[in-house]
């Protein structure tokens, strides 16, 4: 869930691992540390609480010396965070760091005690450093100790483990959490995600689910989940180390549409196992709270608040709790009734949004259970003030007009309703796997949605010309509308209005002439006959339609209507996939118009100002 990094050199690397953790910080995190051992055994831990600066405050008031380290930022799910709790954790000469949950880590934790380890930590975490121990004393090796200490953890891990007293090799292990190997010359690194090694090396080695590697200075020996020696396939990366870098992108919006998918393998990693959403995952005491919350308040502004919308759907249809959806500028102005059971949750990209954080503030004295946050910028005003914060990890977003913010938050919001459900028992097994299932096959769904960029850029000129665009969607495709509606305003400056496609005839319908395009978010689910009746409506007036549905639904172009048959998702993603045609849309009839896309007139990323 949060950063590991590690460093095997001849040179000092505190300072590599630091640069490291830097990087990861964008994941959010709450307490970081490191342990470095140099050539004579000796080892140097040490924690803090907070960012990574007063780790390395720590670091430069230590003298933290070694040629082999490992690193950790830790986001919190067994224990406090703490400066005792954060990673690494040490047992006689074996320190480690760990991403992820250990599920049996209480059995495990009574058996060590009975062996005569004590824990000074109330983490999952600490039982791998103890087991590994134990396992040190019969094994031939660091290596051989770590493979017998895995079979016997349940959960997720990627893990790094160090022995002071043969500080030339590093050990790491992979199941449900990424590690990357970075290869230098003579030097070699690691760390859970390649962002953080971008500044000492491009060569990396991906380790396989179940992979144990043995690393030294010189060399990689990396072992299957069978324990038979494998070799991984070093790459080149093309990623570009700096996130303020547009790459082979014409503007920040569009590299950020087009890294989404990644973007969400992110937000969605160490959080799902194969078939179930990790609660704990969610944070300290979350699974005590979903228990009992009876309501959901979700506050935010823009295209937070459009993201509520879609999840208010989630909460009431999957997890049976209700849920309202405020603007925050508007709550926070008037007398509003707490509701018994209430959790309060708070959407922002930048997490500093001002009307979101005044709603929060004045919320705290009204009652609510807990307040959380689901944020993209760690460390910052709302994930500080809130009970505790759910980091979607979309990766520094430049383009004022937000998109990958949206679909992780999106994604977020539905893993939470998952938990939630699960520990209210309205979701069961089956469906919990369905749900799962859905969400591992987004990102490549994505992928694929994003293939229609020519088929939409075509259909962009239509709308250069006009001063008005209708989006119509029925359900939870409503706000991915709004959403879509919000989107060309913002970065093309057309007026556009979004419908719940039923409420047509009740007004909107008089505005329809040859001269407003409208278009629809057409999947095919239990509304689609309703939608079709919709579309009917606006046919019969004479209104240009543009639809984006799934091939099934039998959508075919005709006079007055451009169809863009997507291939079928689940109806559960379905929202979420969908948003990318509607952001390739309005990019594209940007670039027509020439307006500044990633800094559209008269707004701002981050809006701190009421
Ligand atoms: N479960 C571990 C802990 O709470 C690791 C959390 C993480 O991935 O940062 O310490």
């Amino acid at each position: 869930m949060c950063g590991i990094v590690g460093a095997i050199a001849q040179r000092e690397v505190s300072e590599i691992l630091l640069q490291g953790l830097k990087k990861l910080e964008y994941r959010g995190y709450d307490s970081a540390g490191m342990a470095v051992v140099d050539d004579k055994s000796n080892c140097t831990r040490v924690r803090r609480l907070g960012k990574v600066q007063a780790l390395a405050d720590a670091v430069d008031e230590n003298a933290v010396l070694g040629g082999t380290g490992i690193a950790h930022t830790r986001w919190a799910t067994h224990g406090e965070p703490s400066e005792i709790n954060a990673h690494p954790h040490v047992s006689n000469s074996i320190s480690i760091v760990h991403n992820g949950i250990i599920e049996n880590h209480q059995p495990l934790r009574e058996l060590l005690q009975q062996r005569g380890y004590v824990f000074y930590s109330q983490t999952d975490t600490e039982v791998i450093a103890h087991l590994v121990a134990w396992e040190l004393k019969s094994a031939a090796s660091l290596r051989e100790a770590v493979q017998k200490s895995v079979t016997q953890l349940e959960g997720a891990y990627g893990m790094v483990a160090m022995d002071s007293n043969d500080p030339s090799r590093l050990v790491v292990a992979r199941s449900g959490s990424p590690i990357v190997i970075g290869r230098g010359i003579g030097e070699n690194f690691l760390a859970s995600d390649q962002l953080a090694l971008l500044n000492v090396t491009r060569r990396f080695m991906y380790l396989e689910e179940g992979d144990v590697a043995e690393i030294t200075r010189r060399d990689v020996f990396v072992f299957d989940q069978s324990g038979n020696a494998v070799e991984r396939e070093v790459i080149e990366s093309n990623v570009e180390s700096d996130a303020g870098n547009k790459g082979k992108y014409r503007h920040f919006m569009q590299k950020e549409i087009f890294e989404q998918s990644t973007a969400l393998i992110n937000t969605m990693e160490g959080r799902i196992s194969h078939d179930a959403v990790i609660t704990e995952s969610i944070g300290v005491n979350a699974v005590e709270i979903l228990n009992k919350v009876e309501h959901v308040q979700i506050i935010a502004c823009g295209t937070s608040y459009n993201a509520g919308m879609t999840a208010r759907y989630w909460f009431e249809s999957l997890a049976g709790v209700s849920c309202d959806v405020e603007i925050a500028s508007e709550f926070r102005y008037r007398k509003f009734v707490t509701r018994p059971n209430s959790l309060l949750i708070t959407l922002s990209q930048s997490g500093e949004t001002a009307d979101t954080l005044a709603a929060l503030r004045l919320a705290k004295e009204s009652g609510y259970m807990a307040a959380m946050t689901v944020c993209n910028v760690a460390g910052s005003s709302l994930v500080r003030e809130s009970d505790f914060a759910f980091m979607t990890r979309a990766g520094t977003e430049i383009g004022v007009a937000s998109t990958k913010a949206f679909t992780t938050q999106l994604l977020a919001l539905l893993m939470l309703v998952t938990a939630m459900g699960k520990q209210q028992k309205r979701i069961d097994a089956a469906k919990e796997k369905e749900i799962v299932e859905a969400i591992v096959a987004l990102p490549a769904q994505i992928e694929t949605a994003l293939t229609f960029d020519k088929e939409i850029a075509a259909l962009a000129p239509d709308f250069a010309e006009k001063h008005h665009t209708l989006f119509l969607g029925r359900g939870e495709f409503y706000p991915i509308a709004m959403e879509a509606s919000l989107k060309l305003k913002e970065i093309s400056y057309i007026h556009a209005e979004a419908y719940a496609a039923g409420e047509l005839k009740h007004g909107p319908l008089a505005l329809v002439d040859a001269d407003m395009p409208v278009v629809v978010v057409a999947p095919g689910n239990e509304l689609l006959e309703k939608l079709k009746s919709n579309i009917e409506e606006v046919r019969a007036r004479g209104g240009l339609l543009y639809v984006f549905a799934e091939k099934e639904a039998g959508f075919n172009n005709e006079a007055g209507m451009k169809v863009v048959n997507l291939p079928k998702v689940s109806e559960i993603t379905a929202p979420i996939y969908y948003t990318v045609p509607m952001q390739l849309l309005s990019y594209h009839v940007a670039l027509i118009k020439g307006t500044d896309v990633d800094q559209p007139r008269n707004l701002a990323k981050a809006v701190t100002v009421e």
